[in-house]
């Protein structure tokens, strides 16, 4: 049996409390119902590059990517 190590933050996703170390050390959300389990785990990744930081991704909601991002070349 393995345990995995929960993780401090709140989920991008689904803003919850629910975070853990998964396999292969990918951030994944615990919750059941959750839209997107990997969204945090993905803002550690090539996306970080793309779209807003982990900060800035919780302070605003994904609503607001668009808005701030639409019509930004890389
Ligand atoms: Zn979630």
């Amino acid at each position: 049996m393995t345990a995995f190590p929960t993780v401090q933050g709140r989920c991008p996703a689904c803003r919850a409390t629910s975070l853990f170390l998964g396999d292969g050390g990918h951030v994944t959300c615990a919750r059941i119902d959750c839209p997107d389990p990997s969204a945090a785990d993905d803002l550690l990744h090539s996306k970080a590059h793309d779209g807003p930081s982990v900060i800035e991704c919780t302070a605003n909601d994904r609503a607001h990517w668009n808005d701030k991002y639409a019509g930004e070349g890389p």
